[in-house]
Order: structure tokens, then sequence, then C-alpha cells
């Protein structure tokens, strides 16, 4: 029996890339401390100066802006964790704004310090997902420290308009920090093009190992050490350096800069085969996030199929070898409708609805095919057995 595995949810990760599983291999033996001082600490540290040099090239940075870490996760947290330590110092700006559709790592943030009576407050975004610039306008103060927005969402594939934003921002005085997770490698992402003082991103993203990313910090902001310990990275962050994973990201980056505009055409290309296919095929369906090359991510494709339940849809595309998402991943295991598209203003059983298909470099024309075949029986199934619909 023929066995056909489709991924297409690379904006949950990604498989590595086989220039990344190289640069793995090649890497194994350093086994040094990179924070060491002997040949075979210097070794591990030219390989990790080289992979702060290619993610500081990808991103228009100088190679002292940029910190290795665990990934988005930790740099989202950081930034979070610095302003309220600035605030805590007394800091005159006590105020801090982010999207209402940022991912979690920085939404739960937010709550957290909300819970401990910081002002932190979320902007909205418009139907397709992405940040009203007039609330944003209406929002701002001399009292904002810090405003976060993500390049590009996980769930809609928004690109948010992270320049406009900070030149509002700028106008006030505000730092401005830019999840860029999602963004990396498929769309270009320049730190002074975007105009933004701090950036986060995940390796695994982008065909890179997982559990490793950076935090972008432009020279003279503030900056705190967001792991104690001992003197990697200026007393940042301490812990002994994974040479091996910063390697693969170092690859990763330099992989990302060089395929970023033929990729961005190529994933644009499947997408839009894909939704022309599901348009044709499917009746009643809705397509959130937005059809504009300039203002959605080019692999991602988020539907609503009213009367069939999203997770569903998931298990039955799964049962046919085709991996998807409902909503985010994270927000996988329970059964609320998504926050970020029920912030687009989507009904509640649409949200429920909703499949997020993101397609990657390793997608190919079969690969849409083959879901065009395999998903129009099933959404009618699931619809013709549910109580639902009338
Ligand atoms: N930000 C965004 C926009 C993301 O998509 C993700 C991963 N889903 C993260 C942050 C967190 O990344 P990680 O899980 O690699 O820490």
């Amino acid at each position: 029996m023929e066995s056909r595995i489709v991924y297409m949810d690379n904006n949950a990760t990604t498989r590595m890339a086989d220039e990344v599983k190289q640069i793995l291999k090649e890497t194994e033996d350093l086994y040094g401390n990179g924070s060491s001082m002997h040949s075979l600490g210097r070794n591990a540290r030219e390989a990790i100066e080289w992979a702060r040099g290619e993610v500081a090239v990808l991103l228009g940075a100088k190679p002292d802006e940029i910190f290795f870490n665990s990934g988005a996760t930790e740099g989202n947290n950081t930034v979070f964790n610095t302003f309220r330590d600035l605030i805590d110092e007394g800091g005159k700006r006590n105020r801090i704004l982010l999207s209402s559709v940022e991912h979690p790592a920085s939404i739960e943030s937010a709550k957290y310090m909300i819970g401990k009576g910081y002002k932190v407050e979320t902007v909205p975004v418009d139907s397709s997902g992405r940040l009203d610039l007039d609330a944003l306008e209406k929002m701002m103060g001399d009292d904002v420290a810090l405003l976060s927005v993500m390049v590009g969402n996980n769930e809609s594939g928004a690109i948010e308009p992270v320049k406009e934003a900070s030149a509002i921002a700028r106008r006030y005085g505000s730092y401005v920090h830019a999840d860029a997770t999602q963004a990396i490698g498929k769309i270009p992402v320049d730190v002074n093009d975007l105009d933004v003082d701090y950036l986060t991103l995940s390796a695994h993203k982008f065909y890179g190992p997982k559990g490793v990313g950076a935090i972008y910090i432009r020279t003279g902001v503030p900056r705190m050490p967001f792991l104690h310990g001992g003197h990697q990275e200026e007393g940042l962050r301490a812990g002994t350096y994974n040479t091996q994973a910063i390697a693969g990201l170092g690859k990763a980056a330099e992989l990302a800069r060089k395929s970023v505009d033929d990729e961005r055409k190529y994933l644009w290309g499947l997408r839009t085969m894909l939704k022309e296919g599901i348009a044709e095929s499917i009746p009643d369906v809705v397509f959130n996030g937005s059809d504009e090359y300039e203002k959605e991510l080019p692999g991602t494709l988020n539907v609503s199929f009213p009367g069939a339940e999203g997770e569903s849809i998931l298990l039955y595309l799964d049962l046919e070898g085709i991996e998807v998402s409902t909503g985010s991943a994270c927000a996988s295991g329970s059964l609320e409708p998504s926050y970020v598209l029920l912030a687009s203003g989507l009904d509640v059983e649409l949200a429920h609805g909703s499949i997020r298909f993101s397609l990657g470099r390793y997608n190919d024309e079969d690969d849409v095919k083959y879901v065009l075949e395999k998903l129009p029986p099933i959404i009618s199934r699931i619809r013709a057995m549910s109580t639902r619909r009338i």
C-alpha cells in the first residue's frame, strides 16, 4: 500500500535542511568549551562566532548585537523581563503595548505582568489580522516603554506593519521589539529597515535545529542578564555554549539569506494553487488572513470550513498522511477556538472550523494536488455528520 506523508505544518516546525545536518556532523567533535582558551575551546569558539556573523548578516545587524539563546520563547521572555526590571527600577515609562495576536510567548509574559499589577495593554488588529495603526496611535503615549509586534503571524500568516508601527512608537520615544520567528527565511527581515531595538527568532522555523535561537539587541538600548551565571554572551546569557546547535543556526541563517527571495515566490505559488483548488472544489469556505503578497506570509493558508470541526478535519487528513494544524500547535490540546482568529473578528464557529496549512521549502505541486484530492471528500463527510449543520 502506498503511504505518503505530506507535511504542511511548517509554521509549527520545519525539517532540518541537509546542509544543516551536514554542519551538525562536521561540528560533532568540537567538544571543547567555547569559553576555554586552549585550541579545542578556540575551535569551538570559531564555529560559534562564524554563526553569529551569519545571523548578523541575515538581519542587517552587527555581530556584537546578536546573543544566542534557546529560541524565541526565551527571547520574548527576555524582552518583557528587561522592561519589567526597568519599571521596577523606577523608570518614568511604565506602560507596555503589544498586539492582540502575539504568540503565547509574549501574550503569557504580558498576562504574568498584568497579574502583578504592571500596565500592559493589547492593541487590536483588523479583519485580516494586521495591527490597527489608528488604535496604536491613540494608545501610544510618552509613558510607553515598549511596543512588541510580531513580523508575521504564526496562525493567520498576516505580515504585520512593523515599520509603520515602529514609526509611531518612535514619535513617542518608545523602544520596539519584533518577534520575527515566523518571518525569517520567508520574507526579508532587516532590523534597520524595520527600525526595531530587539528582534527574536528560533532556528527550527527555518530548517535549523530545535532549541536554539537568537535575540538581536541594538547597541545602546537597555539590556539585562537573561540567565545569571558564567560570563558567556557578555555576561547576559550564562551557560556553556551548545556549539553544534549554534553552528546549525548559523547554517540555517546563511541558507535563509540566500534563498529568501526565490522561496517567497515559490511558496506563494504553491499557496495560490492550494487556495484556488480549495475554492473550486469545496463550497462555503472562508479564507482567513490577507490575500496580498505584501501582507501575507507566502506559505501560510488559514481556512475555515463552516459546519466542520477543525480537529476532525485534522484527524481525517492525518489518516491520509497529510499533516496540518488547527489554530497553533501551542494552543492545540485545548479545544478553545484560536484567540488570533477571534481577535480578527472571526466568529466562534468559524474559528473552530479553521485549518492552517503551512507550506515549506520541501513541499511541491504534487503535495498540493494530493491535498486537493483528499480534502473535499473529508469536508463533505464531516459536514454530513455534523450536528451543527442544519
Ligand atoms: N513566536 C512565534 C511567532 C512563534 O511562531 C513561535 C513558535 N510557535 C514562538 C515565538 C516560540 O518559538 P519557540 O517555541 O521555538 O521558542
